[in-house]
């Protein structure tokens, strides 16, 4: 008999949902995360987007669980009482080239199961944002944004209800198969350290998941996580007020990033960005380098005509937890049930880049299936 039933590393808002998922179901489900409280790291770095499902290869998890989550995001803000705004995006094209992309991401959209999508003209174009610039646009009305802290605590809020425990401050250090279950070491930042067994494990520990399947004796090179940064510039007052919507330029190629967008946020405030830069060493780097001022500032001004360069400031970082290197094609999110690899109950998350917060909630319920399916029946 182990101390745990499941344990959940990592309270970033993916570990949240799942969380609050396997707690419905599950008795003795703990959460366990290094920091002093849930969302430190890039859950709360990010563009805070609920996307459509517009650009993932087809059949594969992000695009699954992408449109599928969006749906389940939008029912459980609705359920909560949680901010958020269906505004819809646009994906302009400034140039002929780029008309002729749009083609192709209606099709990868349609394969998605996204069919909601309509090109508009450049009258149509002005009737909803008049400022700016484009040929012609995609409009994808199902894209939204949410207030991604509001829906972390609503998550942390119903796993307590359903008499699910956390532990803050406590970092996983060690991971031991065991005979039923994982013998898993924690360290307190106070230099203590304790032990504990559990039955379930699931590593949902964000850019240092990888460390996590180390600790367990996974070491697989493709799974191995590079740090990619993304640096936003913000749009200062009063020009942020002439953006009501999401308006996104025409995907890069290779799908390191889409490309220097342009959100919005709850509060009113408007992003530029995120750009790519990969970093060398995998250092938790949130730094804005200010002289990229000029290089967002050219990015959007082809859709963005009103903008001066002091119109925008250095605003914030986050960092991709990305298995693909730099480079390489985009790749999938890594979710499995390691029994294969002679670790039952063991379940990875790794890779969980964008659209990781769209995703949340499908996530949570495609672990509890991982689960079901490996025969686990701790049912309350
Ligand atoms: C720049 C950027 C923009 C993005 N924009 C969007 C967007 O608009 N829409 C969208 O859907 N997605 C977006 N994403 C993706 C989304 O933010 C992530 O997919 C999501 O936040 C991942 O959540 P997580 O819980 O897996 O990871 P995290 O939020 O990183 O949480 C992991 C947690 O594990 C903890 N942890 C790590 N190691 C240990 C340990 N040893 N012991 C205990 N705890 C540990 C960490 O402290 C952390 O709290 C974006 C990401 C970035 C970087």
């Amino acid at each position: 008999m182990t101390d745990a039933g499941i344990t959940i590393i990592g309270a970033g808002v993916v570990g949240l949902a799942i969380a609050e998922c396997l707690s419905e179901k599950y008795s003795s489900v703990f959460l366990i995360e290094k920091e002093r409280t849930f969302g430190q790291e890039t859950s709360s770095r990010n563009s805070e987007v609920i996307h459509a499902g517009l650009y993932y290869p087809e059949g594969s998890l992000k695009a699954r669980l992408c449109v599928e989550g969006k749906m389940l995001l939008y029912q459980f803000c609705e359920k909560w009482q949680l901010p958020y705004n269906n505004c819809g995006k646009l994906i302009v094209a400034t140039s002929e080239e780029e008309i002729s992309v749009i083609e192709s991401i209606i099709r990868t959209a349609s394969k998605n199961g996204v069919n909601d999508l309509r090109i508009f003209e450049k009258n149509e174009i002005a009737e909803l944002e008049p400022d700016i610039f484009a040929l012609s646009a995609v409009f994808s009305p199902s894209t939204g944004i949410i207030d991604s802290h509001s829906l972390m605590k609503q998550f942390e809020t119903n796993f307590i209800n359903n008499c699910g425990n956390t532990a803050y401050r406590s970092e996983v250090k060690l991971i031991k198969k065991v005979k039923d279950g994982y013998e898993i070491t924690v360290a307190e930042p106070d230099g203590n350290h304790y032990t504990f067994t559990s039955e379930v494990v699931i590593n949902s520990a964000g850019l240092f998941s990888d460390k996590i399947a180390g600790m367990a004796g996974i070491s697989d090179h493709n799974l191995k996580i590079n740090f990619c940064k993304g640096e936003y510039f913000r749009l200062k007052p009063p020009k942020n007020r002439l953006i009501k919507r999401l308006i996104y330029p025409v995907p890069f190629h290779n799908m390191e990033g889409i490309g220097i967008h342009v959100t919005i946020d709850m509060g009113g405030g408007v992003k530029l960005g995120p750009d790519v830069t990969w970093l060398k060493e995998n250092v938790q780097d949130y730094s804005v380098d200010a002289s990229k001022q000029e290089s967002f500032f050219k990015s959007v001004r082809k859709y963005l005509p009103f903008i001066e360069l002091d119109d925008i400031a250095p605003e914030m970082a986050g960092i991709r937890p990305k298995i693909q290197k730099p480079g390489d094609p985009q790749m999938d999110f890594y979710i499995r049930e390691e029994s294969s690899r002679g670790l039952p109950g063991f379940v990875n998350l790794i890779g969980i880049e964008s659209p990781g917060l769209t995703s949340c909630i499908a996530i949570g319920r495609f672990v509890y299936g991982l689960l079901e399916g490996a025969g686990y029946r701790m049912n309350k």
